[in-house]
């Protein structure tokens, strides 16, 4: 075992929840002192055995047994995608015990699934506390107004888009846009509908992007989306759908519909490029766009 083994191996022992790993015939293949505590059976008694022994006998909370109908294990195992389950365990002393299991793949060097490690905690405060870590994250990334992304978001994304291109030899490239004459649907219409507008855009930015690309609210009036794996002649095309969807969207405020427009700076990744010279470049081609007549994208790379 070497020092980072040692590291993992001194973690998952010394946790409180259970951890346990199964092999792709469902056969328990290590078994922490965690779920030795939680469950009253010791490693060696667990290990080598199978899920579908019966010996910890997952049932939910109508007493249905999970290994003949809905196991997160076997569903975790086939699509390779993580569960959460609420259930009750067997403890070897006879009695039933409400756990939270969470089931993840080990996915293999060729994306095989190679198995599943699930981990379960009979410890509710804990559970409530890690959700509140979960929602507190997510609404440190979270814009209010729109729920998509904020800038902080996307600055961690672009950082890590730039490792992975310079590391890598990955492309992407960024869309800055920016809302044609907002002030004016403010100034006419109100605060209120403009934040109307921005949600609706943003919804149109979200909903139009690939599900692996980023979008966020950078600023007031104003995204960014981060496209990743593309090259310019697909940037192109993303700028120009959003530039056309968003002309095409309306609100309807007393009967009449309010259309606005986005004026778009597109460009790609460069080896050299920091966050802050690619928003840069994007956000000067944006500018171009603005000067020669709004609701257009101009792209360099
Ligand atoms: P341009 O076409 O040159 O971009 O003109 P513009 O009017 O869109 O740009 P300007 O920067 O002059 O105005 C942006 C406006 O966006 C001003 C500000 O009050 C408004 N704004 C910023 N954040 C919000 C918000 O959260 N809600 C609303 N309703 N308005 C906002
Ligand atoms: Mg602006
Ligand atoms: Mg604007």
């Amino acid at each position: 075992m070497n020092g980072s083994e040692r590291l993992y191996q001194a973690i998952l022992e010394n946790i409180s929840d259970g951890v346990y790993f199964c092999d792709r015939d469902k056969r328990v293949t290590y078994w922490n002192r965690g779920a030795e505590r939680i469950t009253g059976y010791s490693a060696e008694q667990l290990r080598g055995s199978s899920c579908s022994d019966g010996i910890l006998m997952h049932v939910d909370d109508r007493g249905a047994a999970l290994c003949n109908k809905g196991c997160p294990l076997s569903g975790t195992l086939a699509d390779g995608l993580p569960r959460e389950t609420q259930a009750y365990l067997h403890h070897r002393s006879g009695h039933r015990i409400p756990v939270l299991l969470r089931t993840s793949a080990i996915i293999g060097p060729g994306g095989e699934v190679e198995g599943v490690v699930e981990t379960f905690t009979d410890n509710s405060d804990l559970v409530a506390a890690l959700r509140r870590v979960d929602e507190l994250s997510t609404q440190t990334e979270t814009d209010p107004l729109t729920g998509i992304g904020n800038r902080r978001s996307m600055e961690v994304k672009l950082d890590a888009s730039l490792n992975e291109c310079c590391r890598l030899g990955g492309t992407a490239g960024v869309l800055f846009v920016d809302i044609d004459h907002f002030k004016k649907v403010n100034d006419t219409y109100g605060h209120e509908v403009g934040d109307r507008v921005l949600k609706m855009v943003a919804e149109t930015l979200k909903h139009n992007i690939r599900v692996s690309d980023d979008v966020a609210r950078w600023g007031g009036e104003e995204f960014l989306a981060l496209l990743h794996r593309i090259g310019k002649k697909s940037l192109a095309a993303s700028a120009e759908k959003l530039r056309m969807l968003v002309a095409s969207s309306f609100l309807e405020i007393d009967g009449v519909r309010l259309h606005v427009t986005i004026s778009l700076g597109a460009t790609l990744v460069k080896p050299e490029d920091t966050a802050q010279t690619l928003v840069a470049r994007a956000d000067e081609l944006l500018y171009k766009s603005k000067s020669e007549g709004r609701n257009r994208y101009t792209l360099a790379a």
